[in-house]
């Protein structure tokens, strides 16, 4: 019997985001780049033991998958010491949308969903979709973008809204997310133009809920903004009451 207790709360698979556009300089991440965000989301949080695409099944088994899908676990041991287990799988890498600001948000998201905090999932220690969002483009993109080097020039987000680099950056993050997201789900059309104007009273904590694509795009954006989360999926007294039934 072994005396230390694992207790494995969370694996979803996780949003996908996609979204057309040309002005951008979209295509695959190498292997190379993949390692250097791992390192530097691991750099971001030196707090944290967070693990990526564990190698005991193989190494570079999950980047050889050609699945378009990412998830997250987390470990937490008799004495309450918590791993981040963190899974992505090589078919996001190689998608002709992805970027490496995509894959730093996707891992932002996951990271998100063991320490972002309430709201979280029914029975289970793990943020909402949205709060996860929401995390990944407020929180956590900032401090992994700014270790990462920039190697192609930097469009203007579609808006215009940004007004720094690292916002534009975060924006590209938010399109390579999209292009996914449109993938798992094709008739949920999100565009940067409009608005999920749903206002929700009490936040949906189903572990299988995920809001619409659109309300998930307006909350990367108010994250990139350091704006409010949107209601779309977000209601205040939800964070009052935590543990509300
Ligand atoms: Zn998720």
């Amino acid at each position: 019997m072994l005396k230390t207790v694992i207790k494995i709360y969370l694996s979803f698979f996780c949003h996908f985001f996609f979204f057309q556009f040309s002005s951008v300089a979209f295509g695959e991440i190498s292997k190379d780049q993949f390692t250097e965000l791992v390192v530097a989301l691991k750099e971001s949080y030196p707090e944290l033991t967070i693990a990526i695409n564990n190698p005991l099944a193989g190494e570079d088994v999950w980047w050889s998958l050609d699945e378009r899908h990412a998830s997250y676990s987390q470990y937490k041991d008799i004495e309450g010491r918590v791993t981040h287990n963190i899974f992505f799988f090589g078919g996001l890498a190689r998608m002709s949308e992805m970027t490496v600001e995509g894959a730093a948000l996707i891992l932002c998201h996951e990271l998100g969903h063991g320490v972002a905090g309430p709201p979280l999932k029914e029975n289970s220690e793990s943020a909402v979709e949205g709060q996860a969002d929401y995390f990944a483009t407020r929180f956590c993109l900032p401090k992994v973008l700014n270790k990462i080097s920039i190697t192609l020039p930097i469009p203007q987000d579609p808006l215009g809204v940004c007004s720094t680099e690292l916002c534009q950056r975060i924006y590209i993050g938010i399109r390579s997310e999209m292009a996914v997201l449109h993938f798992h789900q094709p008739h949920s059309i999100a565009a940067f133009e409009k608005i999920d104007e749903t206002v929700t009273e009490h936040v949906n904590r189903d572990a299988y809920f995920y809001p619409s694509n659109q309300c998930r795009l307006d909350t990367l954006v108010a994250g990139a903004l350091e704006q409010e989360r949107p209601r779309c999926w977000w209601a205040p007294i939800s964070e009052s009451l935590p543990n509300e039934n």
